[in-house]
């Protein structure tokens, strides 16, 4: 299934794509149980899966996904991890080594934005670059999971852009400032269930700049796997339902261009992910 957190008659609301391009507006609640937002159905799946299923095939109100007012695709994860480096011609092309270890780092809920939503420009920076990214979304508690066993903690997946201020990233040794303003991790528009999905690791994505295709490649080309990932973070941190961990983006950012060549993000940009059985992450810059 494909989940969106949208605003539904000036609430929050849960809604499930159709076929048909509609998206299925759930009820507040659903088999005794609220279900207001992704989380709630992540939170709660192995018990929400059948009675939503149920509810699908039954009449519920709709809303044209293109007219439908939505939501980051999860609105409280409890945790926001990023992968840097990972994927070996980006970290060629901004000059890193290719990291040994996976590359941690983290943003917080304030970064988080919405299909379609308007990520301000800070005024701090001159250097406003995206990055189009594989989130995962977990499903169930994982702490030291195998490899073997990390893909069955996910939930699902969702396209994000790690939007990043290169100026402020590079400021100082940590990467956190660059990485954390406003609005700097737009995710959806829908999560789409692992067993939709099937192998994260063989999927096309791609970013367009104002139409113009600028990273082009499959997740296939992770340095570390999406089940790798899982298994090394969940030795650290016990990762918890709604977690998103974003994977790292492939070459063609604009700090990959030579220096006079770097044209950043302004004002009316529009920056489209789009990955393969995930769908398309709209985002306008100003
Ligand atoms: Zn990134």
């Amino acid at each position: 299934m494909k989940f969106a957190n949208i605003t539904w008659e000036g609430r929050p609301a849960v809604a499930v794509a159709r076929p048909d391009g509609t998206l299925a507006v759930l009820p507040e609640t659903v088999a005794g149980m609220t279900v207001r937002a992704t989380d709630d159905v992540i939170a709660a799946w192995d018990l929400l899966r059948r009675p939503i299923a149920d509810a699908l095939d039954g009449s519920l109100p709709t809303v044209a996904a293109d007219r439908a007012t939505f939501a980051p695709a999860v609105r409280r994860p409890p945790k926001i991890f990023c992968i840097g480096l990972n994927y070996r011609k980006h970290a060629e092309e901004t000059g890193s080594p290719i990291p040994e270890y996976p590359v941690v780092f983290s943003k917080y809920h304030n970064t988080l934005a919405a299909h379609r939503e308007t990520v301000p420009l800070p005024e701090e920076s001159r250097q406003v670059d995206y990055e189009a990214e594989l989130a995962i979304v977990m499903g169930r508690p994982a702490r030291r999971v195998s490899e073997a066993d990390a893909l069955g903690y996910v939930f699902g997946y969702t396209p994000a852009n790690d939007v990043s201020a290169r100026d402020l990233q590079f400021r100082s040794g940590q990467w956190l400032l660059g990485k954390s303003c406003d609005k700097f991790a737009p995710v959806g528009p829908f999560v789409v269930t692992a067993d939709e999905v099937g192998n994260p690791n063989a999927l096309e994505i791609q970013l367009r700049l104002n139409g113009e295709v600028r990273q082009a490649s499959n997740t296939a080309d992770m340095i570390f796997s999406c089940a790798q990932i899982i298994a090394y973070l969940s030795k650290f941190w016990t990762l918890e339902p709604g977690d998103l961990i974003l994977t790292g983006t492939p070459s063609g950012v604009i700090q990959g261009f030579p220096p006079d060549r770097r044209v950043w993000l302004k004002p009316g940009d529009v920056a489209v992910v789009s990955i393969e059985k995930l769908g398309e992450l709209e985002t306008r810059f100003q």
